[in-house]
């Protein structure tokens, strides 16, 4: 349920109004913006009369939210979330971003494409130390030795690191490093007492869509972070399973508007991932920023055939330098203003 406040209510009024819906075992999600204060009741409303609620002074009127996702709402948010990932780097309200590096860390290698991702115009840098392997025999990661590498090139490139935590054990060990974002990958998605987990931090959660997961599954997902205390999420489409065996995975681009539409958070889209081969990186890259992404996560290694992982849909560097130049037009495009 949501409570727009009218103009006139003081700050007295509204203090009073959040600890009456504190009183009956919920909680209140303040948003201001655009002209009006808008009060979200989380938790089970089922007992609040809403023609009480609409009875009181300061408000103006109540709705419904009959989607299970509330904190994630746009209806609780109508402005869009702008998350700082820390390095002056913002996600989201126009503030578009491309995440890049290699999908695994292998080594020094690492600090070699973080240079030319940042060349060509990456403002994050991307690489895997715990990787979530289909097969236990694949590579698994290089543990903590490639957060190190990763806090290294960081610090050295003055960028925001982006990585994959797997296990709630983790969680201190990225916090000692300060790792900016924390990546939940795709098989995690629906990993409860992750999500519970890393919601207890401040740090902003880059949220993939699960293999076969649904857009609500997704919101749902985000709720679970958001629900601990963490409202920093960034939500990613990275593909979904589908019939299709040309590709990865069937990018559903259609994801973009409609979370867009549904919340108030950041939309990323991953064409690596989603397509699963480098030649279809660069043009869906660019379908996703036309299509609204304020965010793009892409993999790029210098060495795509040695890479450990991952290296069929890896980006060379100089392919990831032509893809940024093709985006920024198309962002110039999205953008601009049409008479
Ligand atoms: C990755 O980013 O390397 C990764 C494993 O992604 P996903 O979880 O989307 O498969
Ligand atoms: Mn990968």
């Amino acid at each position: 349920m949501i409570a727009v406040v009218k103009d006139s209510a003081t700050k007295e009024q509204v203090a009073h109004f959040v600890d009456w819906i504190e009183s009956k075992g919920l909680s209140a999600d303040i948003s201001r913006g655009a002209g009006e204060t808008i009060i979200g009741l989380v938790g089970d409303t089922t007992q609040i009369d809403p023609f009480l609620v609409e009875s009181m002074d300061i408000i103006d009127r109540v709705q419904r939210v009959s989607e299970p996702f509330k904190k994630a709402n746009r209806k609780f948010h109508p402005l869009d979330t702008v998350i700082d990932c820390g390095h002056g780097v913002l996600v989201g309200g126009g503030h578009f971003q491309v995440i890049a590096g290699p999908c695994s860390v292998e080594g020094e290698n690492l600090l070699r494409i973080a240079r030319e991702v940042k060349a060509a115009g990456a403002t994050m840098l991307r690489g895997g130390a715990y990787k979530p392997r289909t097969s236990p025999y694949s590579y698994q990661g290089m543990g903590e030795e490639g957060l190190d590498l990763l806090r290294e090139a960081g610090d050295e490139l003055d960028m925001p690191i982006v990585t994959e935590i797997m296990d709630p054990r983790d969680v201190q060990k990225f916090l000692d490093r300060n790792i900016e974002v924390w990546q939940i990958g795709a098989r995690n998605s629906q990993n409860f007492p992750l999500l519970k987990e890393v919601g207890k931090t401040q740090v902003p959660i880059l949220l993939k869509r699960g293999i076969a997961g649904t857009i609500d599954e997704l919101l749902m997902a985000a709720e679970y972070v958001m629900s601990e205390g963490n409202p920093n999420v960034i939500v990613c489409e990275r593909g979904i399973r589908s019939f299709e065996r040309r590709t990865r995975n069937t990018f559903d681009l259609n994801a973009v508007p409609v979370l867009h539409g549904l919340t108030h958070l950041p939309v990323c889209a991953d064409p690596s991932h989603a397509t699963g081969y480098t030649r279809y990186v660069t043009p869906m890259a660019l379908a996703a920023t036309a299509a609204g992404a304020d965010c793009l996560e892409i993999e790029v290694h210098d060495d795509p055939s040695h890479a450990w992982s991952d290296g069929a849909q890896a980006l060379t560097p100089a392919q990831f330098k032509d893809a940024m130049a093709r985006i920024a037009k198309v962002r110039e495009a999205v953008t601009m203003e049409v008479e």
